[in-house]
C-alpha cells in the first residue's frame, strides 16, 4: 500500500467512521521527511462519550456471545494480521518514523502475543474445590467486566494495541481506544482490518485526541477501567482522576534503563547488544538501554569497541533497507534530545561521540534525525543519567564492583528493565536478587519478556500493580466471583414443602 500525504485520521464509533465536522484537528507529520501527511481529530467530550455509550450498549451481548465465538475473531484477527503484514508494518514506518525492519518486528511481536491469547479458554477458567463441608462446595468463576478505555504512547501504536485491546475483548468486554496523535495511522489500518473479519459494533472503538479525550473518561459511568503505556507524570494523571471515581487501572510508565558490564562478559556479543538496545528505534524504547554500567577491567575495550562500531550505524528514511536507523517522533523531540546533549557537556561528562547534525539524503535534510551519541566519565547524579531522554543518547558510568553498581540501579526512581553481561553464575544471581527492576535480562540486550510472561517495571515505572502479558492480563480484565455452594437433599427439601415424609424417592416418574 502507498500512503497519500493527506491522510484524514477518523474516530471509529459504533461500527461507523466519523469525525466533527467542526472539530479541531492536530497536524500529523512523516518525520522522516517533515512533510505534512494529515490531519488528526482532537475530539470533543461529547464524542468520547459517544464512543463510551457505544462501547457500553455493546456489551452485554458481547458478554454473552460464547466464548468459542469470541476466539473465533481472534483466530482470524491472526490471519488477517498475517495477510496484512506488510501495510501494517508500513503504516508504522510512515507515520511514527519507525525503521521498516523493526516496524516489522512490531508486529510479529503483535502476532505473538495475539497468538497467546489462544490459550485465554484456559486462562479463564477458575477453580473449584468439593467439601469444604457437609455438601458445601466451593467455586471461583471468572467473569468480564464493561468497558475498558485504553491510551497508547507514540513509540509502540501496534504492540500497545496487541497488550490491550484482544485479551480484553476475548475475556468478553468491550472497548474505547486512544492512540497517539503522533502515530495514529495503525490504528485506521487496523479497524477496516477488525470491520472485514466481523467485528460486532461497539465491541471496540477508536476516539482520536489528546488529554481531553482521556479525562472525560475519569467521571464516565460506562467506564470501569482505563489502561495506559506512557510516560509516569501521565500514568500518574490518571491514577488520580481514576482514584477519585474509584475505576481499575493499569498504567504502564516510563524507564531509564541500565546494563552493567562485567570484566567478564563477551565483549563482541555485549557492544552488539549495545548497539542494538541504545540505538534501535533510535533509542525510543522502553526497554532502551540509556546507562550502561562498566567495571574497571571492560571499560576502556568497551568504549574502544563502541567508538568503533556505532558510528557505521547509517541513518535515513525510515522506508529505505539500506540504512538501519530511522528518525525520532518529533521536531519537539529532537530538540529535547539536543538539550539533554547541551546539559551533558556542561554537567562534565565527556561527550565521545557527537550525533547531532548527521549527514543525510537530501530527502531527508527536514526530518527529525540525530545519530549515536555517547557520553563516558558520567556520574549518576547528571541529569543525562538520571532522567528519560528518550533518544540515542547512551551514558557510560563506572563501578568498581557489581554491589556498586547495583547500588547505582537501585538508587534511581525508574524500575524498568535491567540487565548484566556476565559468564559467572555467582554475579548473575546476585543481580536477579538484587536488582530493583520488573525486568531484568541476563545476557540479552533488550530484555523484553515473552508475551507469556508479565511485562512491567515497578517503582516509578508502574503505577499501581497491574502489568500486560500473560495471566496478569487475564487477571486484570476479569473479575472473580466466589462461590459457597451447599446441595440440598431433594428428598429432604420436598419432605420439608409438603410435610410429607412418606415420600422415599425423588425420581421423577
Ligand atoms: P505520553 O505520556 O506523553 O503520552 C501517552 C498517551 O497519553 C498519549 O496518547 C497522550 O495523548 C496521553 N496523555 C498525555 N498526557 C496526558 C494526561 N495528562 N492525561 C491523560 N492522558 C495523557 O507518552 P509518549 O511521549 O507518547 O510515549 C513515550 C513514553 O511512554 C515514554 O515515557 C516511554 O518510556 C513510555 N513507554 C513505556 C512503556 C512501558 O512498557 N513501560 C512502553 C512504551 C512507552
Amino acid at each position: 500500500m502507498v500512503f497519500e500525504k493527506n491522510i484524514e485520521i477518523k474516530n471509529f464509533i459504533n461500527g461507523e467512521w466519523t469525525r466533527e465536522l467542526l472539530g479541531d484537528t492536530s497536524p500529523l507529520f512523516d518525520p522522516s521527511t517533515g512533510d505534512l501527511i494529515g490531519s488528526v481529530p482532537l475530539s470533543s467530550t461529547e464524542t468520547s462519550r459517544a464512543a463510551t455509550k457505544a462501547a457500553k450498549e455493546a456489551f452485554p451481548s458481547w458478554k454473552a456471545t460464547p466464548l468459542p465465538k469470541r476466539m473465533d475473531l481472534i483466530f482470524d484477527l491472526i490471519t488477517a494480521l498475517k495477510a496484512n503484514f506488510e501495510d501494517l508494518a508500513q503504516s508504522i514506518a510512515f507515520d511514527q518514523g519507525k525503521h521498516i525492519s523493526e516496524a516489522r518486528g512490531e508486529v510479529s511481536r503483535v502476532i505473538d502475543i495475539v497468538q497467546m491469547n489462544c490459550s485465554i479458554p484456559s486462562l479463564l477458567q477458575g477453580t473449584t474445590i468439593q467439601n469444604i463441608s457437609e455438601q458445601i462446595n466451593g467455586r471461583v468463576i471468572r467473569a468480564p467486566i464493561g468497558v475498558f478505555c485504553g491510551v497508547a504512547p507514540f513509540n509502540f501504536p501496534a504492540l500497545v494495541f496487541g497488550w490491550f485491546i484482544p485479551v480484553a475483548i476475548a475475556c468478553g468486554n468491550t472497548f474505547v481506544y486512544k492512540p497517539s496523535s503522533e502515530s495514529p495511522l495503525f490504528m485506521q489500518l487496523m479497524m477496516t482490518i477488525l470491520s472485514d473479519i466481523g467485528l460486532p459494533k461497539g465491541v471496540v472503538n477508536v476516539v482520536h485526541g489528546d488529554k481531553e479525550v482521556v479525562e472525560s473518561w475519569y467521571d464516565d459511568p460506562s467506564v470501569s477501567g482505563i489502561c495506559l503505556v506512557g510516560s509516569t507524570p501521565t500514568a500518574k494523571a490518571i491514577a488520580s482522576g481514576c482514584g477519585r471515581t474509584g475505576k481499575k487501572t493499569m498504567l504502564l510508565g516510563g524507564a531509564k534503563n541500565f546494563l552493567l558490564a562485567m570484566d567478564d562478559a563477551p565483549l563482541d556479543a555485549l557492544v552488539q547488544n549495545i548497539l542494538m538496545s541504545s540505538f534501535g528505534a533510535a533509542g525510543q524504547r522502553c526497554l532502551a538501554v540509556s546507562n550502561v554500567i562498566a567495571t574497571p577491567g571492560i571499560h576502556d575495550q568497551l568504549v574502544e569497541k563502541l567508538l568503533e562500531n556505532a558510528p557505521k550505524i547509517r541513518l535515513g528514511d525510515a522506508r529505505d533497507k539500506s540504512v538501519s536507523m530511522g528518525p525520532v517522533i518529533s521536531k519537539q523531540a529532537l530538540e529535547r534530545i539536543h538539550r539533554y546533549i547541551e546539559d551533558g557537556e556542561k554537567s562534565g561528562a565527556k561527550l565521545v561521540l557527537d550525533g547531532r547534525n548527521p549527514e543525510l539524503h537530501q530527502d531527508n535534510r527536514n526530518g527529525y534525525f540525530i545519530g549515536p551519541t555517547i557520553f563516558t566519565n558520567v556520574d549518576p547524579s547528571h541529569r543525562i543519567a538520571q532522567e528519560e531522554i528518550f533518544g540515542p543518547v547512551l551514558s557510560i558510568l563506572q563501578a568498581g564492583c557489581i554491589d556498586s553498581a547495583l547500588k547505582i540501579i537501585n538508587s534511581h526512581p525508574m524500575g524498568n528493565g535491567a540487565v548484566i553481561f556476565t559468564q559467572n553464575n555467582f554475579y548473575t544471581e546476585r543481580f536477579i536478587e538484587k536488582a530493583e527492576t520488573g525486568m531484568i535480562g541476563v545476557n540479552v540486550g533488550i530484555c523484553a519478556p515473552h508475551p507469556y510472561m508479565p511485562f512491567g517495571g515497578i517503582k516509578d515505572s508502574l503505577v499501581g500493580n497491574n502489568k500486560v502479558q500473560g495471566q496478569d492480563a487475564i487477571t486484570f480484565f476479569t473479575q472473580n466471583k466466589a462461590v459457597t455452594l451447599k446441595t440440598l437433599d431433594p428428598m429432604e427439601a420436598i419432605t420439608d414443602n409438603l410435610g410429607n415424609t412418606e415420600i422415599t424417592s425423588c425420581v421423577a416418574s
